[in-house]
């Protein structure tokens, strides 16, 4: 089928055919005249067409396109579309690689690109900040010019059999990174990097507490040992008095290490696994105390407990849990002060609706240093001390994680020689007011 434009021209061109044919015999030469058409049209056409060529060849911008006649439109045409396409594929491609790269370029992890000598193509950002490689000034460098390990050499190279390598951050060597090699396209290798730090402190926490349980758990076991030794070694029959006060012994170092066992079970159910909002029942926390310092008084006697609670204050919580929060802090109060002392509780609601347990002896109080450290597992001051007393080194980790299942938090301020205050702040919305106060 011919183009429109095609048959126009066709027709043009017989026309004007058939007027040369008249006037030539009008004038008497009619071939004459023909050839001279014909090569005039043939000209013309060659005209249009260098024209069209130089057009192409200088970018074929659509402004400057040449004067077309009806056979060069459609070439003019089709040209228009197709540059109009490509351009537009051209611009989906460019958005699409610049997606691809600022989207490689925001990986968390550090990628480096690197050909077959471990030169490097292209890395991203996050390869400056874990490796201090600069996306453009170091393009072209060696890989391990800049990253001078010799395990890191070693990896690069094939040498250990590892898949992923740990190495510290350089210049930050507290951090740690995870490194693996991809191979990818024709001798190209990728290395991504990841800060695994948190991962680390995980670990070495895991293989701390390990090692913390083992070695809280070999004390009381070597004096049972030690007990049941001398015992079966006796060559005279053990004087009762010696026996007695081996199975003594015995006996409390036995119950030290099942205090070890169930604080260590009810940590494990505390940590990490808050209340569901308004979970558990409304609590008279000040009936509470009440009957925590009596028992208290029955057996440690010669402390004065001075109280200053708020009856009307009342919490939802876990019953359990908070006896023990509380408790746990009260009899630190007694172990850790000189029998005679004052210890002030108080249990009141802060001008913000959040309620406040408080604790606050003038005992020999605790160094700053070791404030932020003392609800952690299994760390004392004094480590014989808290040990003879029977401690467990766990008590203020359990008061912590408790307090923070039901969306509270611990403070402890401290004065060397002067005392200690232990708080617990709990939300305004665990706490309601709904009795009136009662005079006890
Ligand atoms: P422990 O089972 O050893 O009592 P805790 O976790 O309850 O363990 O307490 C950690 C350490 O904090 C104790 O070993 C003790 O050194 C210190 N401590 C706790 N309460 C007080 C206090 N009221 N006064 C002084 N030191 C305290």
């Amino acid at each position: 089928m011919l183009s429109t434009s095609l048959k126009n021209e066709i027709t043009a061109f017989a026309a004007g055919l058939l007027l040369a044919l008249l006037v030539s015999f009008l004038v008497g030469w009619p071939v004459l005249g023909t050839i001279v058409y014909l090569i005039g049209y043939v000209m013309w056409l060659l005209m249009r067409l260098s024209k069209m060529v130089k057009w192409l060849n200088t970018g074929a911008r659509p402004a400057k396109a040449p004067p077309t006649n009806w056979l060069t439109n459609d070439m003019v045409e089709l040209i228009h579309r197709e540059k109009k396409y490509s351009r537009k594929q051209k611009n989906r491609y460019r958005s699409t690689l610049a997606q691809f790269n600022s989207l490689a370029a925001d990986l968390p992890d550090a990628t480096v690109v690197l050909d077959e000598s471990f030169e490097i193509r292209w890395s991203n950002s996050a390869a400056l900040r874990f490796l201090g490689i600069h996306p453009e000034r170091d393009r072209g460098q060696r890989i391990d010019n800049l990253v001078r390990l010799p395990d890191f050499h070693d990896f690069l190279h094939g040498k250990s059999s590892d898949e992923e390598l740990e190495i510290p951050m350089p210049n930050t060597a507290e951090r740690t990174l995870s490194i693996r090699k991809v191979p990818t396209g024709k001798h190209m290798t990728v290395l991504i990097a990841a800060d695994i730090t948190q991962r680390v402190q995980v670990r070495e926490m895991r293989k701390a507490f390990v090692g913390d349980v083992s070695h809280e758990l070999r004390t009381p076991l070597t004096v049972i040992r030690g007990y049941l030794e001398m015992l079966r070694e006796a060559e005279s029959p053990v004087k009762p008095e010696v026996l007695s006060q081996a199975l003594k012994q015995i006996s409390q170092q036995s119950d030290r290490m099942n205090g070890i066992v169930e604080d260590l079970l009810t940590l494990s159910k505390l940590e990490g696994n808050p209340l569901a909002e308004g979970e558990g029942e409304l609590i008279d926390v000040d009936n509470m105390i009440r009957s925590m310092v009596t028992t208290l008084r029955d057996t440690a006697g010669s402390h004065t407990f001075v109280l200053d609670l708020d009856s009307s204050l009342m919490m939802t919580g876990l019953r359990t849990e908070l006896y023990s929060a509380f408790n746990n802090l009260l009899t630190n109060a007694v172990n850790y002060t000189e029998p005679g002392t004052t210890i002030k509780i108080s249990w009141h609601l802060e001008e913000d609706g959040r309620a406040v347990y408080k604790t606050l002896d003038n005992g020999p109080g605790i160094e700053a240093r070791h404030l932020a450290r003392l609800s952690e597992r299994f760390y004392r001051v004094d480590e014989g001390r808290s040990r003879d007393d029977g401690g467990t080194g766990l008590g203020l980790a359990i008061v912590k994680h408790s307090a923070q299942r039901h969306g509270g938090q611990l403070d402890i301020i401290s004065t060397p020689g002067t005392g200690s205050e232990f708080k617990i702040t709990f939300p305004a919305s665990r706490v309601e007011q709904v009795k009136s106060a009662v005079n006890h």
